[in-house]
């Protein structure tokens, strides 16, 4: 089974991947699960040709979307740790939390 310790709206950093994108920061917006495969903020733009529908307002043309990429190419962001972290869980009061691999901060 796929998972990840990840949330939408964390903050992550690139690991692997196009070198404009490698050792950028950004928030996750979607994860996909099942294709195991996640979507960060500002990362691994995409051009997309739109075309043009005027009954629906719709300008043709070129635009950018976030393409998916593999959780495996981003690390949880630490800002203490300032660097990318692995994430553990502790379980406290049936309570589960993450929390940094390096500084054992609370990320929740
Ligand atoms: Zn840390």
């Amino acid at each position: 089974m796929n998972s990840t310790k990840l949330k939408i709206g964390d903050q992550v950093i690139v690991k692997r991947g196009k070198k404009t994108d490698k050792g950028k920061t950004g928030k996750v917006s979607s994860i996909l699960l099942h294709k195991n495969r996640i979507i960060v903020e500002q990362i691994h733009i995409l051009k997309e040709y739109v075309r043009a529908n005027p009954q629906k307002n719709i300008q043709g043309g070129i635009v950018d979307r976030e393409g998916a990429i593999p959780i495996s190419s981003v690390m949880f962001y630490c800002k203490d740790c300032e660097q990318g972290v692995r994430i553990n869980i502790s379980i406290k009061d049936k309570k589960k939390t993450r929390i940094c691999n390096k500084c054992k901060v609370a990320l929740d």
